[in-house]
């Protein structure tokens, strides 16, 4: 995930006291706005974003270069802190939290996948799924290790490096390492960009287990309809804001839908989907 360098913009309507998320919803996005900047260059990467997850769920967020893809997934995720509005994940606001609290948050109630995978290299494959647990201070359960690992198909490499392992096989470990913690959300950023689609399709196969058989929420950043098939809606960013959606479709359709978004006609049409 790329990180904003932005040290001109200091949030200056966070609010204060923390409010209640609504029960049964794993991610809860009320009137986020993020603006870089000041003055006559200020750009509002996410004007208004509304948004409501329920547990159990595999969102795909799409749109196109510029939309607010970046920004959306680092304000959702607490790595990034919105102008506007308000977070909450898994019923807690993470709006008013401080570093430290968005690191712990982090460590023990979120799960990440990126497109580079992102495993230390030192480390074998079990230490890697174990580490969450390890940042956490929590007891490093190698059962629940093994169990993941036996999840995504690795139960024989717990021992590897992994430079051992293909691009593919990496990338099974960060959903193991994601699912680990039993995270209230795991947040996926491009996570099948760096695989060929016979690869890809078995990580998103992996992401879907998870969330059907694990009762995981996923939210996935991708620009693949092939990869938003996969989830339960692809749900559109434009101009910084959510333009609608489409449940359950395939491939052709999320394409079709994604096309007509780049018209403003068509943008100003459109009705909001799963976006609340
Ligand atoms: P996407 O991920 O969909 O490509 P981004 O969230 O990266 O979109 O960017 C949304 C908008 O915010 C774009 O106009 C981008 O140029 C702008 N933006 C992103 N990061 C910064 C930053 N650190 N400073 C200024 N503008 C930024």
């Amino acid at each position: 995930m790329r990180r904003h360098d932005d040290k001109g913009s200091e949030p200056d309507e966070r609010p204060t006291g923390a409010t209640t998320g609504t029960p049964g919803l794993a991610v809860e996005l009320r009137g986020v706005r993020r603006r870089y900047g000041r003055g006559t260059g200020a750009v509002n990467a996410l004007t208004d974003v509304n948004l409501a997850l329920p547990r159990g769920t595999f969102t795909a967020i799409m749109g196109p270069s510029g939309s607010g893809k970046s920004t959306f997934l680092q304000c959702a995720a607490g790595l990034d802190r919105p102008t506007a509005g308000s977070v909450h994940l898994g019923g807690t606001e993470i709006t008013g939290m401080s570093e430290n609290e968005l690191t712990e948050l982090r460590r023990s109630r979120l799960g990440f996948v990126f497109q580079a995978f992102n495993l230390l290299p030192s480390l074998t494959v079990e230490q890697n799924v174990l580490l969450p647990m390890r940042l956490a201070g929590a007891r490093q359960d190698r059962h629940r290790a093994a169990a993941m690992l036996a999840q995504v198909g690795l139960a024989d490499k717990a021992r590897r490096r992994p430079a051992e392992l293909s691009g593919g096989q990496q990338q099974r470990v960060a959903v193991a390492r994601a699912l680990v913690t039993s995270p209230d959300v795991i947040f996926a950023d491009e996570p099948t960009g760096a695989l060929d689609t016979g690869t890809a399709a078995e990580i998103l196969a992996l992401l879907r287990q998870g969330v059907d058989a694990l009762g995981a929420t996923v939210v996935m950043v991708t620009h693949d309809p092939a990869a938003a098939a996969w989830a339960d809606r692809a749900l559109f960013l434009a101009d910084g804001t959510f333009a609608g959606g489409v449940e359950h479709g395939t491939a052709t359709q999320i394409a079709a839908r994604m096309a007509a978004l780049g018209t403003p006609t068509a943008r100003a049409g459109v009705s909001v989907g799963a976006a609340a």
